[in-house]
C-alpha cells in the first residue's frame, strides 16, 4: 500500500482543528512542503512538544513525504521559544539536506496556514485560496505524527490534547478519541474553580463546548475558564447584541483592519466597512460588500484590536453563514503580489494578546504526562469529524470490536475520512450522528 492509502487507511485528518482529509491534502504535487508548528494560540502545548518528543521521527516523515510528493523543499516552522523543540529538530536535520527549519516569531496568528506560507516561502496566498495555490501543502506538527504511525499500520484513535486554564493541573495527555470532556477535565485533576466553562481549542479560535462533549480527532486544547471571565462572556454574546453595541460605540477607527491578518497580507478584507455596512446599512462604502466575509479567518484578532471591544468577526461568521445558505460563493479571487507595506511593524505579539484576553495567570506550562490511564467505560464517535461528509458506519449493535478496527468508512465517491475504534468492547450505541462503543 502506498503511503497516501496508508493515510486514508488510518482516518487521518488535520490534528490541527481543521479536520481535512490529509490523504486528499498530500494528492498534489507541491513544491514546497510545510509543517505547521506554530501553535500561535497561547495556552496551548501540544505541538511544541510532540517537536520535541519525536523530532527525529517527524523529520524522516517529513523527508519521505517531500520525495513522495516531488517537493523541492520541505520546511518546518515553529517559534523560536520552543527551545526542546528547536533544539532536538536542529540536532537531526542535518541528515536531511532538502528540509529547513524556519523560526517564525512571536506572534498571533502565526499558525494561520495563509500566514505560514507567507512567513515561510515569502508567498501570499489569492483571496479565498488554499496554499496549493502557490505551491504549498501545509500539514500540523500532529498530523506529520498521525502519519508516521500509519506508515507502520497504526489508525488514528488517541489525540494529544493540552487542558489548561483553570484546572489543578495543567497537562498535555495523549486520550483516547471519544472520552468526554469532562473526564479529561478530571484527570488533569478538575476545575479549580467553582462556575466554570470550556473553550474547546485555544482562547481565540476555539468554540464554548460543554463538559459532556467528546474529545474528537481535532480538540487540540481544553481551556477551563470561571464562567464570569471577561472573555468568556465576550464568546458567549450573541450577534444581534453585538450588532447593537456596535451601532452605538463603532468609532471607525479602523483599528480592526489594521491588525486583521488578511488584510495585512493584501486582501480585500475591512472589517471596519464591514461593521458600518452592517450596523448602519449605509449605502456609503461602495466599494465594500458582504461577501467580504468570506475572506475572514475567524481568527478573532479584530477583537483584540477594537477600542470598544466589539466582535467584527462574529458578523463575518453569520455573514458566511447567511450567504452559504443563500447559494452564493465567494466571488473575491484577487491574487495581491505582495503583503501590505507596513505588514511587519503590524504584528500583533502573543504576549499582549494574553494580557488582553486576560489570561496571564493561566499562561503556565502544561507538560506531557503521557497516555491516558484511566479506565474507560465507554467512548461516543461522532460521525461527522473531518471536512466533508459524515463516515458511514460499518459496523451494528452488539458487534464486538478491538481497539483500532474499523468502525465508519468514507462514503463511496465523497471527502471524508474514516473511523476506528480506540478500545477493545461492543458497539453499545449507533445513530446517524455518532457511535458509541462500551468495554465489554
Ligand atoms: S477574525 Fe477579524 S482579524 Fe481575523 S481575519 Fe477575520 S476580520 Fe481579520
Ligand atoms: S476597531 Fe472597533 S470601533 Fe474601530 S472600526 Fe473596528 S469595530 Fe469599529
Amino acid at each position: 500500500m502506498d503511503v497516501i492509502e496508508k493515510v486514508k487507511a488510518a482516518g487521518i485528518i488535520g490534528a490541527g482543528g481543521a479536520g481535512f482529509p490529509t490523504h486528499v491534502k498530500l494528492n498534489s504535487a507541491p513544491e514546497f512542503l510545510i509543517v505547521n508548528g506554530a501553535e500561535c494560540e497561547p495556552l496551548l502545548r501540544v505541538d511544541q512538544q510532540l517537536g520535541a518528543m519525536y523530532a527525529e521521527e517527524l523529520l524522516e516523515t517529513l523527508e519521505t513525504l517531500r520525495i513522495m510528493c516531488g517537493a523541492r523543499k520541505a520546511m518546518y516552522g515553529l517559534k523560536e521559544k520552543y527551545h526542546d523543540a528547536v533544539d532536538a529538530l536542529n540536532a537531526c536535520v542535518p541528515k536531511y539536506p532538502d528540509v529547513e527549519i524556519k523560526m517564525l516569531r512571536n506572534t498571533y496568528p502565526a499558525g494561520d496556514e495563509q500566514v505560514l506560507v507567507y512567513e515561510t516561502t515569502g508567498r501570499v496566498v489569492p483571496e479565498g485560496g488554499i496554499p496549493i495555490a502557490v505551491g504549498a501543502v501545509v500539514l500540523n506538527v500532529e498530523t506529520l505524527y498521525n502519519i508516521s504511525r500509519a506508515i507502520r499500520d497504526v489508525p488514528v484513535t488517541e489525540k494529544f490534547v493540552t487542558v489548561g486554564g483553570a484546572v489543578k493541573n495543567p497537562s498535555t495527555v495523549k486520550f483516547p478519541i471519544g472520552i468526554t470532556i469532562k473526564e479529561a477535565i478530571d484527570y488533569c485533576g478538575g476545575p479549580s474553580v467553582d462556575g466554570f466553562a470550556v473553550i474547546d481549542g485555544g482562547p481565540m479560535m476555539g468554540k464554548l463546548t460543554k463538559p459532556e462533549m467528546p474529545i474528537t480527532k481535532t480538540t487540540k486544547g481544553l481551556l477551563v475558564l470561571p464562567k464570569d471571565h471577561s472573555w468568556i462572556v465576550a464568546k458567549g454574546r450573541d450577534m444581534g447584541r453585538m450588532m447593537r453595541m456596535a451601532k452605538i460605540s463603532c468609532c471607525h477607527c479602523m483599528l480592526c483592519t489594521e491588525v486583521c491578518p488578511r488584510n495585512l497580507l493584501g486582501h480585500q478584507l475591512r472589517p471596519d466597512k464591514m461593521m458600518r455596512l452592517a450596523s448602519y446599512n449605509t449605502t456609503a462604502e461602495k466599494d465594500a460588500s458582504a461577501t467580504e466575509a468570506f475572506l475572514c479567518c475567524e481568527c478573532a484578532l479584530c477583537e483584540l484590536g477594537c477600542v470598544m471591544g466589539l466582535q467584527p468577526w462574529k458578523l463575518h461568521q453569520e455573514l458566511k453563514r447567511r450567504l452559504g445558505g443563500l447559494g452564493i460563493k465567494n466571488p473575491h479571487r484577487e491574487a495581491p503580489k505582495s503583503a501590505r507595506k507596513f505588514r511587519e511593524f503590524k504584528l500583533f505579539p502573543v504576549q499582549k494578546l494574553i494580557r488582553r484576553v486576560g489570561m496571564t495567570a493561566y499562561d503556565v506550562p502544561a507538560p506531557f504526562r503521557g497516555a491516558y490511564e484511566a479506565a474507560v467505560k465507554l467512548v461516543t464517535l461522532p460521525l461527522k469529524q473531518s471536512l466533508g461528509a459524515p463516515s458511514k458506519p460499518c459496523v451494528k449493535e452488539g458487534d464486538a470490536v478491538s481497539k483500532g478496527d474499523l468502525v465508519a468508512d468514507i462514503p463511496e465517491g465523497a471527502l471524508g475520512s474514516r473511523l476506528h475504534s480506540p478500545i477493545d468492547g461492543r458497539v453499545a450505541r449507533l445513530d446517524d450522528k455518532s457511535i458509541a462503543i462500551e468495554t465489554a
